[in-house]
């Protein structure tokens, strides 16, 4: 088992650096906040005073935080000054493509091993330990990387190279952002044409309207398998974070020219639930906003 430094023990990484103390590892946890702190102590990780901290010595370092200035921070600032030679980062968070490129690229120089790793399940995957990763790096640092992912989630992935993952977990979250929007608007459309929602679904389900945004993530309430939808659209992927990916897939689209205009849409959309108060709600109450409903 291994020493590994993890930093960032929000909503995500709470649950993934316990699931790291309960395979066995050593786990120096660090936080800014005092209670996420306490969590992880509480959960088997020995907390440390720094992300330097949480880094010295270890054989694997892990973040899991907000945005890619975040990212770029901690490991600039003191993971790569703290950490021994050769170690291997793991950054689990979503980024850009171009800020996870460049800090693989610095930690190369520097001599460390780095892959990005983000990943595809929320807060209960996160905390069930079966989250899917999605790997960017060297073949080599992705072996180092697969045990130790293997103790957060059940499935491992290589993308490519460095910001592959970060490419494959954007590339896939405006899929699903463009699916819902589209399944959203069908349900209401179908409904003003007269059809029952269950009928349609019954029909769209096996034709060639399926998606996983029908058929696993259903945004009517009381039809097909239980859903955020059916608990007010509480909990799931809060609309926030979908925001949050589209733009990271627009601007990807921007950098490499790519014409991505359903995913821009889908922006739009889920900027203007997000302005009129929504966006803590799951990504699939996008049916509300289209039909009209906003807040309580
Ligand atoms: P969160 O805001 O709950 O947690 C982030 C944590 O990072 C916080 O506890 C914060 O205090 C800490 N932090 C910020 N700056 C720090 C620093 N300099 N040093 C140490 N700690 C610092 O966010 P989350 O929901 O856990 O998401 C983390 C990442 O995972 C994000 O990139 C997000 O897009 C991605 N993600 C989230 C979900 C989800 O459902 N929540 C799903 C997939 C991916």
């Amino acid at each position: 088992m291994s020493v590994i430094g993890f930093i960032g023990l929000g909503a995500m990484g709470g649950g993934m650096a316990a699931n790291l103390a309960k395979a066995g590892h050593e786990v120096r946890a660090f936080d800014l906040s005092e209670e996420a702190l306490a969590r992880a102590e509480a959960a088997g990780c020995v907390v440390a005073s720094s992300a330097g901290d949480a880094g010295a010595g270890a054989e694997a370092v892990v973040t899991m935080l907000p945005a890619g200035r975040h990212v770029a921070e901690v490991h600039q600032g003191e993971v790569f000054d703290a950490a021994s030679p050769g170690a291997l980062l793991i950054d689990c968070s979503t980024i850009d493509v171009a800020t996870a490129r460049a800090v693989a690229e610095a930690a190369e120089a520097r001599g460390f091993a780095m892959v990005d790793a983000p990943v595809s399940g929320g807060i209960a995957a996160a905390n069930a330990g079966t989250l899917t990763f999605m790997v960017g790096g060297p073949p080599a640092a992705f072996e180092r990387a697969t045990p130790i992912l293997e103790g957060m989630g059940r499935a491992v992935i290589r993308a490519g190279d460095a910001g592959a993952g970060q490419a494959a977990k954007i590339c896939n979250n405006m899929l699903l952002g463009a699916t819902m929007v589209a399944t959203c608007e069908a349900f209401l459309l179908a409904e003003k044409l007269g059809l029952d929602p269950a009928v349609f679904y019954e029909i769209s389900s096996k034709a060639s309207g399926q998606s996983w945004s029908m058929t696993s993530y259903c945004p009517v309430p009381g039809v097909g398998p239980e859903t955020p939808a059916d608990r007010g659209y509480q909990g799931g992927f809060a609309a926030a974070l979908m925001l949050k990916d589209l733009k990271l897939a627009i601007e990807a689209a921007q950098g490499a020219n790519a014409s991505t205009p359903m995913g821009a849409a889908a922006g739009a959309l889920y900027q203007a639930m997000a302005n009129a108060g929504d966006g803590r709600r799951d990504f699939s109450a996008m049916i509300r906003f289209l039909d009209g409903k906003t807040g309580a």
